[in-house]
């Protein structure tokens, strides 16, 4: 009897303390969307293999030292390698990542994505996204079938800095390598390093070694979006055309003729334009097309009226942002408002 009453009370007591802990422990949601990070390969030596095979559990059940960091739960949004992300995904993610950082027990939320556009889904959330809980995106640069993969440990640190107060504030965070980066400077550098993420003039906003984080600044105060994304069903139609040496305007006037709104053009040095391409895009601008011009040298800002005259042809600069981010803003942009004045006071200002 006594033997009884002692383990039932020692049940009591673990069941106790374990409940105790879950229910301390911050909730963080995993959106899932595929990359290379749920990837499979023929070889743990190849690099071939399949991006997006592996469903939202069985990247959760590979690493279940999570659990000590959160209450975790999964859910899958799209099943993709990251080249095929669309608009409508975007949207459709934008609308699941806010459902659920509204519900005041969420702490933070964390989107497992394929690299290759990982930064263009941080911008367009960040640029959509109003609330201070931090959402943090992820991915591999290795399948999980690969010698020394990634992504079991840069998805354990997504999960604590998702979990962690002091993200809070800091907008959409990448967090790869053990670091964080903020969703306007980071981008894919290398095609396959490990270390391929970088924030070009800014550097990382911290770094998470074994869940470990380290934040290098202060929070910064948050920038409101003038974009809402609650009624849309699909974004305004904006092109990028690349910039060099002799370059063609065919590219600019077929899109005019396609029906672009929008045209960023990613020019050599300081958003510099090929004069038959300068042509075709003051002509694109007299038909409303929105001209943006941004740069493809990978870093700097693209300065108004240097080289070229933004004022008389009434082009946008990109500031700093690559000419795919410039796109997405553009994008958001023209779902408002198609002044090109409105439209730069945006790129300075978000
Ligand atoms: N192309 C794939 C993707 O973006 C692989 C890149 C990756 O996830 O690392 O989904």
């Amino acid at each position: 009897m006594i033997k009884k009453i002692i383990a039932a009370a020692g049940l009591y007591l673990w069941f106790g303390i374990s409940a105790g802990a879950w229910a301390e422990k911050p909730q963080v949601v995993i959106l899932a969307t595929g990359g290379t990070i749920a990837g499979a390969g023929e070889s743990a030596v190849g690099a071939r293999y399949a991006a997006a095979k592996l469903p939202i559990d069985k990247l959760l059940s590979a690493v279940p030292q999570i659990h000590q960091l959160a209450q975790v739960s999964g859910e899958q949004v799209a099943q993709i390698a990251s080249q095929a992300m669309t608009s409508e995904i975007w949207l459709k993610l934008a609308r699941r990542v806010d459902k659920q950082l509204r519900r005041k027990e969420v702490a933070g939320v964390v989107i497992t994505h394929g690299t290759d556009t990982l930064e263009e889904t941080a911008y367009f959330l960040q640029l959509v996204i109003g609330s201070d809980k931090p959402v943090v995106l992820v991915g591999s640069m290795r399948p999980p079938t690969s010698l020394s993969a990634d992504g079991n440990i840069n998805l354990y640190n997504a999960v604590a800095v998702a979990a962690s107060e002091a993200a809070r504030g800091r907008g959409v965070m990448v967090v790869m390598n053990d670091e964080i980066h903020a969703a306007h400077s980071v981008t894919k550098s290398h095609t396959t390093a490990l270390n391929t993420f970088v924030s070009r003039g800014k550097g990382p906003l911290g770094h998470v070694e074994y869940g470990s984080i380290n934040f290098y600044q202060p929070p910064q105060p948050q920038r409101l979006s003038p974009f809402d994304i609650r009624k849309l069903e699909s974004l305004p139609v904006v092109d990028i055309v690349y910039g060099y040496a002799n370059a063609s305007p065919r590219p600019v006037e077929a899109l005019v003729v396609a029906g672009s709104q929008g045209i960023v053009h990613a020019g050599v040095g300081n958003g510099n334009l090929f004069p038959a391409v300068e042509q075709a895009l003051i002509e694109a601008r007299r038909k409303q097309v929105v001209i943006v011009r941004s740069a493809r040298v990978g870093s700097g800002h693209v300065l108004r009226n240097a080289e070229v005259d933004d004022d008389k042809h009434d082009f946008v600069v990109a500031d700093d942002l690559s000419p795919q981010k410039a796109r997405i803003l553009l994008m958001l942009a023209l779902t408002q408002s198609q002044q090109s004045s409105q439209i730069q006071e945006w790129f300075y200002r978000l």
